[in-house]
């Protein structure tokens, strides 16, 4: 029995499903159909207060706690989790159309992954003893209080984790809202959390189109927000969080390059591109959408990709046997499909895909253009979907500088045999995430994040105890204290 697409209810708020059907109705519609699979009510004022409410009147409480308590109880949610990762998966797959194939090993494993790691680390998180002459201070790692999380419709449950796990290991309260497109398992982690012992109050969930998101960053009782979305709503959400001086991370798009030297392993470049253009049909946001193969190796990459692409599996996404899946939504499809026509009128060579696949959904084919230039559209913009651009280079200076004119700097990756070379070249580009010889990996114990326009602030890792929690510096005088009168 896995989980029914219709939830008990829209929002979860105080350690319960509430409702409020004055909302606006949200249809959820599966990709890999184009069936409604649910309808939620979008919040009202009156809900998005309700919410705010009690995650500030639990927050001191949890705050007060000792980490090893907080800790535990993000851990029994992580086992929670794993325990019902198939349901999760499943309820994922309809929600976002990934294949079955990915979710099992990607989204509530990944969010586990967050809540045991910042679990284990709630119990850490302590202050420094400065030591001043006669005098000493100290400072006390304290959380900001209410933090807001928004998320994008790719990585639903990840992002909804990948949020909460660390605000909560700093004793902070959660308020989250998914993507409108896919607000269906955030719920789950509001549920188990509550299930493992979370207060209630401590993580809210309400839904809502970006009016929603836009009411809570501007709410006087909400400390920081964290968004995980497009550029253009970065840009509002960070100028909205700073008219309140807010604490933000701000994680973003990208237009990735992955480098591929002639000396590299053939099979492990083309799959590093594979990975980092068709997983999740294209919509991750740290995707190498810009490869760059060096000349001499050009046509034989193209070739073997080609043939690579032939095993891709399409269809229904919940048949473990395929991995290839349809996009998120119609409009997304018809955003990709815009930058396919874009690349061809551009001249750029259609290697394969190019069309819709005939059949219900929203099935685009993986795409490959060549012959690609640093300054067409396809080259440039982020395209969320499963095309990828290869483009030639001949000298390492060359394509490092082609991989670095970008206003975008989430993740780059390169391909060689020569280790001085690896290394050189991560140090070179200008951007937060760099993979040597693989691509797309996002451990958990690895900072993850963006530079340039891809974002600030760092997820994972210690580096996210930095954005969830803040210092306060005490200073004690030992003797007695002069004044000048
Ligand atoms: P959007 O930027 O359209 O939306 C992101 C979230 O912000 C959604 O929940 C959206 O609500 C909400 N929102 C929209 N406007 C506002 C506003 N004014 N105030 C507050 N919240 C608002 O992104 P998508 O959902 O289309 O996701 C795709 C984008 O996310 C891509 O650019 C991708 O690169 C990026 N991304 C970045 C990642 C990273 O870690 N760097 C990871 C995954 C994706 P609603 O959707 O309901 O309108």
């Amino acid at each position: 029995m896995t989980y029914p697409t219709q939830p008990k209810a829209s929002h979860f708020i105080d350690g319960a499903y509430v409702e409020d059907d004055t909302g606006t109705p949200i249809e959820v519609i599966c990709p890999a159909t184009g069936a409604v699979i649910a309808t939620v009510h979008e919040a009202t004022p009156a809900i998005v207060d309700r919410a705010i409410a009690s995650a500030r009147a639990a927050q001191a409480a949890w705050a007060a706690m000792t980490g090893t308590e907080r800790g535990r109880i993000l851990r029994r949610a992580a086992a929670i989790m794993r325990d019902r990762n198939h349901d999760l998966s499943v309820l994922e797959t309809r929600d976002t159309g990934k294949p079955y194939q990915e979710t099992s090993v990607a989204d509530a494993t990944s969010g586990a992954d967050a809540l045991e790691y910042f679990g284990g680390m709630a119990a850490t998180l302590t202050g420094q003893h400065i030591p001043l002459g006669e005098n000493w201070a100290y400072t006390r790692r304290e959380p900001l209080g209410l933090c807001v999380g928004i998320g994008a419709w790719n990585y639903p449950t990840q992002i909804a984790c990948w949020k909460g796990a660390p605000a909560l290991a700093c004793g902070n309260a959660m308020i989250f809202k998914p993507s409108e497109t896919t607000p269906l398992c955030a719920l789950k982690v509001a549920e188990i959390l509550h299930e493992a012992g979370l207060p209630a109050g401590l993580y809210n969930v309400i839904q809502g189109r970006g009016a929603v998101g836009a009411s809570l960053v501007g709410d006087a009782r909400v400390d920081k927000v964290s968004l995980t979305g497009s550029v253009p709503t970065g840009r509002k959400v960070y100028a909205a969080a700073a008219a309140g001086i807010k604490h933000v991370t701000m994680e973003l798009g990208g237009k990735s390059p992955l480098l591929v030297f002639d000396d590299a392993d053939l099979d492990s470049a083309v799959s590093g591109a594979i990975l980092g253009n068709f997983y999740s049909s294209g919509q991750v946001c740290s995707n190498g959408t810009r490869v760059f193969v060096q000349n001499g190796m050009r046509e034989a990459f193209l070739a073997r990709l080609a043939e690579r692409l032939r095993g891709v599996v399409i269809g229904d996404p919940l048949d473990p046997a395929v991995n290839f899946g349809p996009m998120v939504s119609e409009a997304q499809m018809n955003i990709v499909l815009g930058y396919v026509e874009q690349g061809r009128a551009e001249g750029a060579r259609l290697v394969c895909g190019g069309g819709r696949i005939d059949r219900p959904g929203f099935y685009l084919e993986p795409t490959v253009f060549a012959d690609v230039t640093d300054d067409m559209v396809i080259a440039r913009e982020e395209i969320f979907g499963p095309v990828m651009a290869v483009l030639g280079f001949d000298t390492e200076d060359e394509a490092i500088a082609r991989a670095n004119a970008t206003e975008f700097g989430l993740a780059a990756g390169v391909f060689t045999s020569d280790l001085a070379r690896a290394h050189r070249v991560a140090a070179a580009f200008e951007a937060g995430t760099c993979f040597i010889n693989s691509y797309n990996d996002a451990p958990v114990e690895v900072p993850f994040g963006g530079a340039k326009l891809s974002g600030v602030g760092r997820e994972n890792a210690a580096a996210a105890i930095e954005h969830y929690s803040q210092l306060k510096s005490v200073f004690v005088r030992m003797g007695a204290l002069e004044a000048p009168f």
